[in-house]
């Protein structure tokens, strides 16, 4: 857990330009984010500023990249939490934990003199999911917590605050959590086409030294299906490859290998969870 809240709340310096491929999620975006920039004249047309997003699809394909790249284009304080984080062992736990959320964002915000913040939620799915058997979610005191925070957010305020949450499983969301004023915006993030998974590939290329004749086009190609995420850990693999084998640079051969070494990885993986 921890581990990963680092990872997440690491450098917020991350912009659009570092992201491969989802044009139209990130055009989606930054025009949300625009809502945003441009908060004087939203308020004079009337219209009610926005309070959360959902990004939905397949795990690694960038959600929380997009999330923070969405609080660097709005020089917002990003905080970010996990859904996992928030399971109630004790009662009010969870509730309490939200609660904390929203304060740690406010009082950075102040720290930092930001006038927005935002507050990335990965699997929101894991307190915002639907109860089986017809359960009260009343006595959900996570969720509620989250939608009176929700609630509670006034345009007028300082910092403005934007929530930006993430899921794998859109259909599995409480509908108090969708419905307007709420997570109302949904973005979907779809796994990249052999467009998109070349753009990535060319960034995490950046860092690497790669043989001239080594065809990304190609290795874009055969990786249909591939997340971002995987699509790092082929040019990552193919490093090390190239290191292995006592080579200056990562060949055509390096980025084939790794292909096939992450495909592999994705099958024991799922075996394992047979
Ligand atoms: P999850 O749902 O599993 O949390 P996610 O959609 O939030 O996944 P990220 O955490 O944003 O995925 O991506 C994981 C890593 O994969 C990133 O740190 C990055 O290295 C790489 N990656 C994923 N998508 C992209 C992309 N579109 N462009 C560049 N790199 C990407």
């Amino acid at each position: 857990g921890q581990e990963r809240k680092r990872k997440k709340n690491g450098p917020d310096k991350l912009t659009f330009e570092e992201i491969g491929g989802q044009e139209s999620a990130k055009q989606e975006l930054r025009e949300a984010m625009d809502f945003l920039n441009r908060h004087d004249e939203i308020s004079k047309f009337g219209i009610r500023p926005i309070k959360g997003i959902l990004l939905t699809g397949p795990p690694g394909t960038g959600k929380t990249l997009m999330a923070k790249a969405a609080a660097h284009y709005t020089n917002s304080v990003f905080v970010a939490a996990s859904g996992s984080e928030f399971v109630e062992m004790y009662v009010g736990v969870g509730a309490g934990r939200i609660r904390e959320l929203f304060r740690e964002a406010r009082t950075r915000a102040a720290k930092e003199k930001k006038e927005n913040a935002i507050i990335f939620i990965d699997e929101i799915d894991v307190i915002g999911g639907k109860r089986e058997g017809g359960q009260q979610r009343e006595y959900d005191q996570t969720l509620n917590q989250l939608l009176t925070e929700m609630d509670g957010i006034y345009s007028t305020d300082t910092p403005r605050i934007l929530l930006i949450a993430a899921t794998n499983r859109k259909e599995m969301l409480d509908s108090a959590l969708t419905r307007p004023g709420r997570f109302d915006r949904h973005i979907q993030v779809d796994l990249p086409d052999k467009k998109g998974r070349l753009h990535i590939l060319e960034i995490h290329a950046k860092n690497k030294p790669i043989q001239e004749d080594a065809n990304l086009d190609k290795i874009a190609e055969e990786s249909y299906g591939f997340s971002g995420a995987q699509l790092e850990s082929v040019m990552n693999e193919a490093a090390i490859y190239a290191m292995r084998q006592e080579e200056k640079m990562i060949a055509q051969k390096h980025l084939s290998m790794a292909i096939d070494k992450v495909m592999m990885g994705e099958k024991t993986d799922r075996e394992s969870t047979l």
